[in-house]
């Protein structure tokens, strides 16, 4: 097998992983990681190689977010990918670094819980996430990253929104490739919904 390694202790045995949980306790609560390690089949001894104690160490931060209450990495890359934006992206448009986004998404750093707030909110409210873009200057970003975004209806009314849908099929009749959302006017919540943000042909 193509995984298969010598054993360093031994130099006769292979190593054999082993998938197995491991007992954590954590701000006084416990809990069950993953946890990786080889058993060599010939002396018998339990070594963790490089890669399994980055993944160790990664599932262990994981286990301390969730006892924090913070996002999981899964669930930051899901809100990231709502929008379409790249990691990059994310990192210019929310902060935390050149590389945060990297990082949160391979587990190797818990996001602020700032950041976890944030997140949090632009998940919950799209009115949010385009403000955020508004106000650091990355509209460009908007439209040329973010595509096929449309606005979940919010129950009840929408009071800012009172004119006819006539300014849409203008704008659709001049072709522009973007809308801010300032210029969308809408009679019902249900061409509003249907309403991306950006137009595709
Ligand atoms: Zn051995």
């Amino acid at each position: 097998m193509k995984n298969d390694v010598l054993c360093p202790i031994c130099e006769e045995g292979l190593l054999k992983v082993q998938n197995e949980t491991s007992s954590v306790e954590y701000k006084g609560e416990s809990g069950e990681v993953p946890f990786t390690f080889c058993v060599c089949e010939s002396c018998g001894i339990e070594t963790v190689r490089p890669q399994d104690a980055k993944s160790n160490k990664r599932a262990f931060l994981e286990y301390k977010k969730s006892v924090d209450g913070l996002l999981s990495y899964s669930e930051v890359k899901r809100i990231r990918n709502k929008y379409g934006l790249k990691q990059a992206d994310a990192c210019r448009l929310f902060g935390g670094g050149p590389n945060a986004f990297t990082k949160y998404e391979h587990s190797d750093v818990a996001q602020s819980e700032a950041m976890d707030s944030l997140l949090r909110l632009i998940d919950k409210n799209e009115y949010a996430f385009w403000d955020l873009v508004e106000i650091k200057g990355l509209s460009g970003l908007a439209a040329h990253q973010i595509k096929k975004q449309t606005y979940s209806a919010p129950t009840g009314t929408l009071p800012e929104y009172e004119a006819t849908d006539k300014v849409i099929s203008i704008a659709r009749g001049r072709k522009e490739n973007t809308v801010s959302r300032k210029k969308i006017r809408v009679d019902n919540l249900e061409s509003f919904d249907n309403w991306g943000i950006m137009q595709n042909g």
